[in-house]
């Protein structure tokens, strides 16, 4: 039997901001290599959302006004998001789709509600929060190499957070923590082409997915991985860590 997984990727065409898109790229690619199957479903606005078959899911990220267009459809859909998230599906969420995992985001404009799927909110402030993240997590033994840009401070209370912050300013700029891991969940202000650049974080979910829908707990075949390591180190060194 081959193994197969299923990614869905959430309003592809609303919430893509510098190329979030990549994630499921890296994570077909990394599926292929190791002779899996996989299939990309793609959902947009206004669509009913089933996530029944879906094994991992990408939330990207927008701006505010994409937000508030994206925000509406999702609580929409309320109801599947969370089945699957408590379900211990496994998502990915990115900057402003992280921001609609929890209570509200709010903007300097308006207050957008949230999926609250996490108890943990967002509010916005005039500095915006940009430039190189190298953060220390416990689902990689490399150092995980991003990018953010945000205006939003988000507060995770007393949940998990993704990451500790090495360089960059993460959740709120002064918390030392960065995004969120709830069940099988991550949310996190890394954005753009994520998982090529931390190819270890690609197969946690990759593990994820497979344990949840086929129970298996064995690791995955290695892959080569030197161009991503080299990818990673270069940034990582450019931000002083080595
Ligand atoms: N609009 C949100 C903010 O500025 C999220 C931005 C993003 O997804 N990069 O905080």
């Amino acid at each position: 039997m081959k193994l197969k997984l299923t990614i869905g990727h959430m309003y592809p065409d609303l919430l893509n901001l510098y190329g979030d898109g990549g994630n499921v790229r890296c994570l077909e690619k990394r599926l292929l290599w190791r002779g899996m199957e996989v299939e990309t479903v793609s959902f947009y606005v206004g669509e009913h959302l089933d996530l029944s078959g879906v094994d991992i899911l990408l939330l990207g990220g927008g701006s505010d006004r994409e937000q508030a267009i994206a925000s509406r459809y999702l609580l929409e859909n309320r109801k599947a998001i969370a089945g699957y998230v408590e379900g211990n599906g496994v998502l990915l969420a990115v900057c402003g789709g992280y921001q609609l995992l929890g209570n509200y985001y709010r903007t300097e404009n308006e207050t957008l509600n949230g999926l609250k799927l996490l108890d943990i909110y967002t509010e916005w402030e005039p500095k915006r929060l940009t430039g190189n993240v190298i953060l220390k997590t416990s689902m990689a033994s490399m150092p995980v190499v991003g990018f953010e840009n945000h205006g939003g401070r988000t507060h995770i209370g007393r949940y998990r957070p993704f990451g500790k912050i090495l360089q960059g300013f993460g959740n709120t700029g002064n918390s030392g923590y960065e995004g969120v891991l709830y069940k099988n969940a991550v949310g996190t202000y890394l954005h753009g082409p994520l998982l090529p650049k931390n190819p270890e974080l690609g197969d946690y979910f990759i593990r994820q997915a497979l344990r949840r829908k086929y129970g298996i707990r064995a690791g995955l075949a290695p892959l080569s991985d030197e161009a991503e390591c080299r990818a990673n180190r270069y940034m990582a060194a450019r931000c002083g860590q080595t």
